[in-house]
């Protein structure tokens, strides 16, 4: 992919994030490029400028704190922020992205120091893709869109949800080596219907309330429009829209571009792959399981339409494999004669009484997993966890709701109220635990496990289209990454600091399907993993006098 080489010299060349190596500059380069007496007389190792960042954000007492300095890092030399990303990926993804990011996003108005991302407001619409053509890179892959309107668990953060796409963006750079200058973030600035935020001076957004109806949707349509005649070969990827929105525009385009929303269909990606490691675990195949949802909203009904795929290759019927997914949402059960359900929760809707309570519903449905994505912390309540205890020998727990604060239950609970049979993962991580003297280490749900992986597969290939056999194949390629010492510890998901590999490998997964579905006019190169890898970026420094 594209290679940058400096054509920048002095103060410019030190400006400019993606060719800046600080201190790194050599004493020949310093001399060659107009950066004599600009830089601190000693020249730093790379490794000793990684040291240097690492220390510093260490020192920061708060998260807060170590995600502004992290931050500054990435504003002035995108290589170095990449380099202590990749090598410390378990202790900063957290602070790079949830749960630290909400918190970035709630204050983003008092945080925001220099723009990063595109932002396009409803007063552009008319001129959407002039105001794209402002965006100093030409050659885009992967862009990541939102509106603000559904931050992780956080609700309607308007224009502060521009956090989200730059963070998510950084996870494709880190964990599966997109071209930074190849990735886009960008928001649709439609306003907000937060009183806090519109009454906060300090607000970024136009404060406005939001554009909903026709102009609305053909604000998006504009900039999907330019996208195409922008950037042909890009991946766009909708993400934290409000729940019928999200469903919306992905029936509206998924067919006609190169598309996707992490929300649904990355969610349903990790969490597939997460039932069938704890399926190994428990000896209980996914074709006998039985799922209880609470939460039928964007990532809810995702994962049970991935479930449907999966149990569908495996032989089961479309009919029986939608009734193996039960799902609670805040009206209680979703069951046929509720005369209130939107259209995406309608095909989980089976014969059955109405049920107002989980508790009530775990009782009686006895399902093998728990899948909380409703937003509601502590819905999972010690009777509940007992409950599935009780019905089964490892009960699967997954509290995916972020960020941390809006969990359903802690790791501590989930042990502690199983007596340690809990298979157990969040969607915000959690810390080991100790529960009568046995370790358990709590799995992280990540989305990171997935979609970079996707979206490189999808990039390198210049696919057509994004389709859920992909995500399917990527959760199969994730599951087997999964070691025996991995399960051993409790643990569903592969160790977070293999990620690069584990992206590579889906990767390759993918872009298998890609070539067997005739969605690129690209030919299958021979190597195709060897394809995938040259591919990848690497956030190393290179010699700049080197001919
Ligand atoms: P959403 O708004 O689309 O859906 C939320 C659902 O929860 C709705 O169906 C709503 O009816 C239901 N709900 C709300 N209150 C409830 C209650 N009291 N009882 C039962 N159901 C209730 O949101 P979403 O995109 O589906 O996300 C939901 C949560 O899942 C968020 O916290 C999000 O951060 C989390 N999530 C986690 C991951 C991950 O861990 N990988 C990925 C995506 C989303």
């Amino acid at each position: 992919m594209t290679k940058y080489t400096p054509t920048k010299r002095g103060a410019a060349l030190l400006q400019d994030p993606l060719l800046n190596k600080g201190t790194s500059f050599s004493a020949a380069e310093r001399d060659a490029l107009g950066l004599r007496g600009l830089l601190p007389p000693r020249v730093m190792t790379q490794h000793e400028q990684q040291r240097r960042v690492l220390e510093s954000v260490r020192h920061e007492p708060t998260d807060l704190g170590k995600y502004l300095d992290l931050l500054s890092v990435l504003d002035r030399n995108e290589a170095l922020y990449y380099q202590v990303i990749i090598n410390n990926l378990v202790e900063m993804m957290p602070i790079i992205y949830t749960p630290t990011v909400g918190l970035a996003c709630q204050r983003w108005g008092e945080i925001f120091r220099r723009s990063r991302g595109l932002y396009l407001t409803s007063e552009d619409r008319g001129h959407v893709i002039s105001v794209m053509r402002n965006w100093p890179y030409t050659d885009i892959r992967m862009i990541v869109v939102t509106d603000g309107e559904r931050i992780l668990g956080l609700g309607d953060l308007g224009a502060n949800g521009m956090g989200i796409p730059v963070g998510k963006l950084s996870l494709y750079t880190a964990c599966a080596g997109i071209h930074p200058a190849q990735c886009m973030p960008v928001t649709l600035d439609v306003g907000t219907n937060n009183d806090s935020l519109l009454d906060n001076p300090n607000y970024i957004g136009r404060a406005v309330p939001r554009l909903r109806g026709p102009a609305y949707a053909e604000l998006v349509d504009e900039f999907v429009s330019a996208v195409q005649e922008l950037y042909p070969h890009a991946c766009l990827q909708f993400e934290d829209f409000g729940n019928s929105n999200a469903f919306r525009f992905l029936q509206k385009y998924r067919d006609d571009i190169c598309m996707f929303n992490d929300d649904i269909q990355g969610t349903a990606g990790v969490v597939l792959a997460g039932l069938y490691s704890a399926s190994r675990m428990t000896g209980v195949k996914l074709t006998d399981m039985r799922f209880l949802f609470l939460g039928a909203g964007e990532a809810g009904i995702g994962i049970g339409d991935l479930i449907v795929e999966a149990l569908k290759a495996e032989g089961v019927s479309n009919a029986a494999a939608h009734r193996q997914c039960w799902f609670m949402d805040s009206k209680g059960l979703v069951v046929q004669d509720r005369s209130d359900l939107v259209d995406h929760k309608v095909r989980f809707a089976h014969e059955h009484l109405p049920v107002a309570d989980l508790l009530t519903a775990v009782e009686i449905l006895k399902p093998h997993a728990l899948i909380g994505v409703s937003g509601r912390a502590s819905a999972f309540s010690q009777p509940i966890v007992a409950a599935m205890a009780q019905h089964n020998a490892r009960p699967i727990i997954l509290a995916l709701s972020n960020p941390t604060s809006q969990s359903e239950c802690t790791a501590e609970e989930a042990y502690a109220w199983s007596d340690g049979r809990a298979i157990f993962a969040s969607g915000s991580p959690f810390a080991p635990v100790t529960h009568s003297g046995r370790v358990h280490v709590p799995g992280q749900g990540n989305n990171a496990y997935i979609f970079p992986g996707v979206g490189l597969g999808v990039v390198a290939t210049e696919a057509t289209r994004v389709t859920n056999e992909m995500f399917f194949v990527a959760a199969k390629t994730l599951a087997a990454c999964v070691t025996d010492e991995d399960m051993a510890l409790g643990r569903i998901y592969p160790d977070l600091s293999r990620i690069r590999e584990v992206s590579t490998s889906i990767a390759i997964a993918v872009a298998d399907v890609v070539f067997a579905r005739r969605l690129t006019k690209m030919p299958r190169p021979s190597d195709l993993p060897g394809y995938i890898n040259s591919q990848m970026y690497h956030p190393d420094y290179v010699d700049y006098l080197a001919t």
